[in-house]
């Protein structure tokens, strides 16, 4: 019987459109594996939220797998040791995977280089093949759309095979359950009704957005209507792949294309990531390293932002939404990221690991390009000195309904006031009072940065 291949399965849970599938497919019997690395992504090992999200993940594609007659088998521990030691006991002749673009992964797939296959199938285009004339990657994103939209649209997607051959002999597994993914303490209860894990959830979602992608372009900034497509965990963890999901919206409209120009920010982030693997822990632009408060004063103004208590209402329902379903509105991740950063005067490192460990769609490229460019810290043109007003933002992108929802203590409030309690008189008892005024934060906020020049 002819060896067996590894398929080692990691941010790509899918049968579909999963092209190093196909390929360990055609080469002859495949035994599918993931491996729990909490070892060489340091830092940046999986957080709570997403634990959440990967234990139902992998129990779906293991289910799509039996299906077939395959098996999903469980390792944890150093990627590269775990694989090597599966080579040698299953007699494998090689490894394919999907290629990643997280440091991590990069160093993993260059250790395993004399066994591995890499295909590509997470991005819209080729990361590699995107890059300036000077042949550096975009550092500019509407430079970058430019550049990518000439490539579009990307290929069709690809079937799943019709058959997967098992080997003669299954390598043993862990158990999903020992793992303890899921959390002890039950935080996580609303994420149940928020969140279908698993390919078959993927596409429903896609189908139901479907619906609605041709009011995206105004529904999208208002975070009390669910006008965006909430595909962020699927596309994480690779539940559906890019491709699909542009094919799958084709022809519906113009909205469609303004959905497409957020989609490919994914392909933008990870080659920004490439270019820059320290990103998430490294300021773009050195000179903001001595720029934030610290101490107990610091540690306390976080610690407010983190449980939704700083008296601005938008910035406390977009910070409770995210401990609640963990996932947040993009216009808020806006708003509560620059206030930590702005009106806070915080590193925003600290609302980025903040993130990682409470968003279930928590991405390496996604969220450090998004902090450092709400930051102004990075290698994109955005300036540190423009502070958003979190009340006029609130104003202008919430008619009070997700405010009422998030903070419930403030439902009872009018719209005329609900932005701005305190300013409206009417601050409930047990709401706090502003943590910092706003012209006060934006005074500090430049002068300090002024300093720093
Ligand atoms: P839609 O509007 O429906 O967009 C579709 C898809 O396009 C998203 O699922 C996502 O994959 C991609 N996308 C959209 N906007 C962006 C963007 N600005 N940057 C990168 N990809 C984008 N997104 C993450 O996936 N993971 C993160 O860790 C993350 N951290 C963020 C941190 C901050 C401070 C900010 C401001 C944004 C962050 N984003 C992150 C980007 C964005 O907020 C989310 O992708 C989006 O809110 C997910 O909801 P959706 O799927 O309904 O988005």
């Amino acid at each position: 019987m002819t060896e067996p291949v590894l398929l080692w399965l990691r941010q790509d849970l899918r049968l579909h459109d999963q092209p190093a599938l196909l390929a360990a497919a055609r080469s002859g019997p495949v035994i599918p594996v993931y491996v729990l690395d909490d070892e060489s992504a340091g830092d940046w090992r999986i957080g709570g939220a997403q634990r959440w999200y990967l234990h139902h993940a992998l129990e779906a594609l293991a289910a799509s797998l039996e299906a077939m007659g395959s098996r999903l088998i469980l390792r944890r521990g150093d990627a590269v040791t775990v694989l090597r030691a599966l080579l040698e006991e299953t007699g494998a002749a090689a490894i394919h995977a999907i290629r990643h673009y997280e440091p991590w992964w990069r160093s993993a797939e260059a250790a395993l280089s004399d066994a591995l296959y890499l295909h590509d199938g997470n991005h819209l285009a080729r990361i590699e093949d995107l890059t300036t004339g000077a042949g550096t990657p975009f550092r500019v994103y509407s430079s970058f759309w430019k550049a990518l939209s000439q490539r579009m649209p990307p290929d069709a997607p690809l079937p799943a095979p019709n058959t997967l051959a098992a080997p003669a002999k299954w390598p043993g597994s862990d158990v999903l359950a020992d793992w303890g993914l899921l959390p002890k303490r039950d935080w996580a209860k609303a994420f149940d009704a928020a969140w279908t894990a698993g390919e078959a959830a993927a596409r429903n979602a896609v189908d139901a957005f479907a619906g609605q992608v041709a009011a995206y372009d105004t529904d999208r900034n208002l975070p009390s209507v669910e006008g965006s497509s909430r595909l962020s965990p699927h596309l994480h963890f690779g539940e559906v792949s890019p491709r699909q999901v542009w094919h799958a919206l084709s022809g519906l409209g113009e909205g469609v294309q303004t959905f497409r120009k957020e989609l490919a920010w994914r392909d933008f982030t990870d080659g920004v990531v490439t270019a820059l693997p320290d990103y998430g822990d490294r300021n773009g632009r050195p000179k903001f390293d001595s720029l934030w408060r610290d101490g107990a004063d610091a540690q306390r103004d976080l610690k407010a932002w983190q449980t939704g208590r700083t008296g601005y209402p938008i910035v406390d329902a977009g910070m409770r939404q995210l401990w609640t379903i963990g996932w947040m509105h993009n216009r808020v991740r806006m708003i509560t990221a620059s206030f930590l950063i702005k009106h806070l005067l915080l590193d925003w490192r600290w609302g980025e690991r903040w993130f990682w460990d409470c968003l279930v769609d928590a991405d390496y490229g996604n969220n450090s390009v998004n902090w450092q460019w709400v930051a102004g810290t990075g290698v994109d043109a955005n300036m540190f000195g423009r502070i958003m007003a979190p009340l006029t933002q609130s104003e202008k992108f919430d008619a009070g309904g997700y405010i009422r929802h998030w903070v419930p203590e403030l439902g009872g409030l009018s719209d005329a006031v609900i932005h701005d309690p305190e300013a409206g008189g009417c601050r409930p008892r047990g709401y706090p009072v502003k943590i910092i005024g706003h012209r006060e934060a934006r005074e500090r906020a430049l002068a300090a940065a002024a300093r720093m020049r």
